[in-house]
């Protein structure tokens, strides 16, 4: 009879011969089944170096692994690894075929919990499914990690992927991020948004790829567009519609807070309580919006012409030809930079002095916004952490949920 369960329990854990079910011993009182996994005395065991046959030298003091669930029971393997006696590598623990290096749970657990934690809301409901602390879940979301960065292939080359920076963590703390703008997943992230880490950022990717890429989107960031040209030189960088779009609303709203604090000065509350109004795209504007625009508009109010040349620049995204999107921003350009309105004429500065990034869109048609999904997925995993206690937990999360890795042993 024990024969037999022994038997079933070696199937269950995935056993190679010659290792064998010593023991099972279950304690009802304590809800727990513990599997004693022993390998044969007198049969030699491989070196893990070189794998070449030696004699015992001793054995580990004894060690546990979680395992799955046998019937609602917490089912514990436990054994005492014996050590190779290598002529070349000396002793040498040998490697476990249940579990990896390292880990406390067996792969079959680390298997189940990785799907546990991928499909759970949050990452303390799947800690309590499975009876696992949260530094234990970490620990293992780290390595299904660390192990799908090393698998990942580059089956078909990589050719758009964008550089963006992301805060995490409460207060200012950056990290930036690499995405593969095709294939809708972020292939790494590091903190800091400075030179050096944009460099540490390009370094993730092997070299081999980085040479095939075609166009980078990047917003106007000095340290993340020299890191890319000397990271991919024969890209093209992009500056997408959404940052030259940030800083058209920008500046729009540096023109409305100082017109707006003048108005107030002279007891005219005329742009009180409108700032969203001027920020929002028009097509989401509420009927009393529309009105309260229209009765604005007509007050030759410098926000309203702001907003205009803002709004204006829209159409440069629809342009599929870059002799008319060039004309375009050439007569944009000047009536910009006539409006006498500070904010506007330096935000038109910036634009042109990136032109060529700006241009390049109308080729390329490429943007970080491709990734908006994959963004609010990431604020959504923030939101759920409240706040990650250090980057090397926020990394882990966002690799294991937008990474697209083959996270499982
Ligand atoms: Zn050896």
């Amino acid at each position: 009879m024990a024969e037999t369960i022994y038997h079933h329990y070696e199937q269950l854990l995935g056993l190679t011969v010659p290792w064998q079910v010593s023991c099972v011993d279950l304690d009802h009182a304590a809800k727990q089944v513990t599997v004693r996994v022993t390998w044969p005395a007198d049969t030699p065991v491989p070196c893990p170096v070189c794998a070449r046959e030696c004699v015992v030298a001793s054995h580990r003091e004894q060690r546990s692994w979680r395992h799955l669930d046998t019937m609602q029971f917490s089912t514990i393997l436990q054994c005492r690894v014996p050590r190779a006696r290598c002529h070349t590598h000396g002793v040498k623990t040998i490697q476990t075929p249940w579990a990896s290096p390292n880990s406390r749970f067996t792969l079959f657990f680390e298997s189940f919990a990785i799907d546990v934690i991928q499909t759970a809301a949050h990452l303390t409901a799947a800690c309590t499914l499975l009876r696992i602390s949260w530094d234990q879940a970490f620990r293992l979301m780290d390595r299904a990690v660390e192990r799908g960065v090393a698998r990942r292939q580059f089956t078909s080359p990589l050719q758009h992927v964008g550089v963006d920076e992301k805060s995490f963590g409460k207060g200012q703390s950056y990290g930036s991020l690499l995405t593969d703008l095709d294939g809708q997943r972020v292939l790494d992230v590091v903190q800091g948004r400075k030179r050096v880490n944009a460099d540490e950022l390009w370094a993730t990717l092997p070299a081999a790829q980085r040479a095939v890429l075609t166009a980078v989107a990047l917003d106007m960031w000095e340290p993340f567009m020299a890191a890319t040209q000397a990271a991919a030189p024969q890209a093209d960088q992009v500056h997408d519609k959404f940052h030259v779009t940030s800083y058209l609303t920008k500046a729009v709203d540096l023109v409305r807070r100082s017109e707006a604090k003048r108005l107030r000065l002279d007891g005219n509350p005329l742009l009180t309580n409108t700032k969203y109004l001027w920020l929002r795209n028009p097509t989401n504007w509420s009927d009393d919006e529309r009105t309260q625009f229209r009765s604005l508009k007509t007050e030759a109010l410098k926000t309203a012409r702001a907003w205009a040349v803002k709004e204006a620049f829209t159409q440069f995204w629809g342009y599929r030809s870059l002799t008319w999107a060039r004309k375009f921003f050439t007569r944009w350009y000047f009536w910009a930079t006539h409006t006498r309105l500070a904010p506007i004429v330096s935000a038109a500065k910036t634009l042109k002095r990136h032109l060529t990034g700006i241009l390049a869109y109308v080729t390329h048609r490429i943007t970080n916004a491709v990734t908006e999904g994959l963004n609010s997925k990431i604020q959504t995993l923030k939101v759920n952490a409240r706040g990650f206690r250090n980057f090397a937990h926020y990394r882990t999360t966002i690799l294991f949920h937008c990474g697209k890795l083959e996270l499982h042993p």
